[in-house]
């Protein structure tokens, strides 16, 4: 077992942010002031901090510093237990001792210099290049998206059937299907009680999931045409429909959603392999992506995303290159790579995620270097917690075409008001400062309390801002 024991700070939770990424599961144990991991070696490290001097060392042995540059204390205590790991493991890891969602807020830090990301915070070197160059392209988009207009997020936690690997919903959302009626009119109500109580023009709206499109053809024309109606869109904006399994994508739902002024939509393959479709029980094939794809064009869509996953059980990393190729050759304006993520919900072991994981890092490296061959700029990117080979997602596109949506999202700046089950609105203050309101996960519960709900919504919003 090993035992971290924190002296002179209470940085618990970077330093079990550290443990779990070199050795698994890791608690806190605040009565004995230290950090345990039973995976870990038989060991106990001392983290000590006295006069701002920062201490790693294993018990008994001399207390030593790390003799690189100063950084803020609490990522310094996380830098030395990282290197003192490394050590002690013989790993190290693309990102360093980052183990944050937004590696483009520490390239910010540092003045978009790669080479002190490395040095400050041993990020390998192509890492810290992509991050600073995101960096750059995120704030370019997000001057497109105005700070006075409000970006919506509706969310429809079901899906057809649970894909192996998902980590987003429960396998109840599939049995709930029957629920879809009851859910696409409580999101009516919702909006149409947010409305009225916010009158604040939209710039962005994006309908995900799960997926989306899960809806019968007329429950779906239905929400689409209500969306459109109900909430305060400006003539230019964004929306966006994440139809992301092909199989529920109909003539009818692309033609009700081009009416309802989308303009952009998510056709996500994960992989083009149909092998690896059928064994991750997502029950389509890659002719049907294909098919799809092309409907969505001759319906005149103009902006289209394909989300491919890395690291996927049963895949090699050739297998991620051969996706990556034949999603380039239908020339989407986006294309984003996921690295498999897993939280204890997904029937996916740490040996599994741990598996070739020079081999996936490989493959994702190759594969940036194909799309910005195939001339697609990284303008988004975020990390996961537990994300499968200590490795990022990133959102890729062609000049112009980048989703207001995500950036708006991820970036921490603007306003977002999420409508729907499990959802997450988001409220800035001063450009630097944000809250967040969760709601309610249990789809039954959305249901019967959505008038609370959006009540409880309008006070954080505190009407007419
Ligand atoms: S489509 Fe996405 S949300 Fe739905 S089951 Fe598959 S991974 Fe999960």
């Amino acid at each position: 077992m090993l035992k971290i024991i924190l002296e002179g700070h209470d940085n618990y939770y970077g330093i079990a942010d550290v443990v779990r990424l070199f050795y698994g599961p890791a608690k806190e144990a605040r009565e004995e002031q230290a950090v345990i991991c039973e995976n870990g070696p038989d060991l106990e490290i001392i983290s000590r901090v006295t006069e701002g001097e920062v201490r790693t060392f294993i018990k008994g042995q001399m207390p030593q510093g790390s003799g690189l540059d100063k950084i803020p204390l609490k990522r310094e205590v996380k830098r030395d237990l990282y290197i003192l790991l490394s050590k002690i493991s013989g790993r190290s890891f693309p990102w360093g001792c980052l183990t944050g969602i937004r590696p483009t807020v520490v390239a910010n830090e540092v003045g978009r210099d790669p080479s002190k990301m490395t040095k400050d915070y041993l990020v390998r070197e192509d890492k810290a290049n992509i991050a600073c160059i995101t960096a750059e392209a995120e704030e370019k988009t997000l001057e497109r998206v105005p700070e006075e207009l409000l970006n919506i997020y509706v969310g429809i936690p079901f899906c057809p059937s649970r894909c192996e690997y998902c980590s987003f919903i429960s396998s109840d959302a599939v049995k709930h299907l029957s629920l879809l009626g009851p859910y696409e009119d409580a999101l009516e109500r919702e909006m149409k009680l947010l409305s009225e109580g916010m009158t604040r023009p939209v710039g962005t709206v994006y309908l995900g999931g799960g997926t989306p499109t899960v809806f019968e053809d007329r429950l779906f024309g239905k929400l689409i045409e209500s969306i459109a109606g109900t909430l305060h869109m400006t003539p230019e904006a964004e929306f966006t429909v994440e139809a992301g399994r092909p199989d529920t994508i109909t003539e009818y739902k692309l033609d009700a959603m081009r009416d309802a002024g989308v303009t952009r939509v998510c056709i996500n393959p994960q992989t083009m392999k149909t092998e690896t479709l059928t064994k991750l029980n997502r029950r389509h094939s890659s002719e049907d992506i294909v098919r799809a794809y092309e409907l969505a064009r001759k319906k005149g869509f103009e902006a289209i995303n394909m989300d491919l996953i890395a690291g996927l059980k049963y895949e090699t990393a050739e297998d991620l290159l051969f996706s990556l190729q034949k999603v380039i050759e239908l020339q989407p304006e986006n294309i984003t790579i996921h690295t498999l993520y897993k939280k204890r919900r997904a029937d996916i072991s740490r040996e599994d995620v741990l598996r070739e994981d020079g081999a996936v890092d490989d493959a994702v490296s190759r594969s940036y270097d194909l799309l910005g061959e195939a001339g697609y700029l990284p303008y988004y990117m975020y990390r996961q917690k537990d994300t499968g080979y200590g490795l990022e997602n990133i959102g890729f596109s062609k000049k112009g075409y980048e989703c207001l949506y995500n950036v708006a999202m991820m970036t921490d700046k603007r306003d977002v008001l999420s409508i729907g089950a499990g959802g997450v609105s988001k409220r800035i203050f001063d450009n630097n400062r944000f809250e967040r309101l969760p709601c309610v996960k249990d789809v039954l519960m959305y249901i019967k309390d959505v008038e609370t709900i959006s009540r409880r919504k309008l006070d954080f919003w505190e009407r007419n801002i």
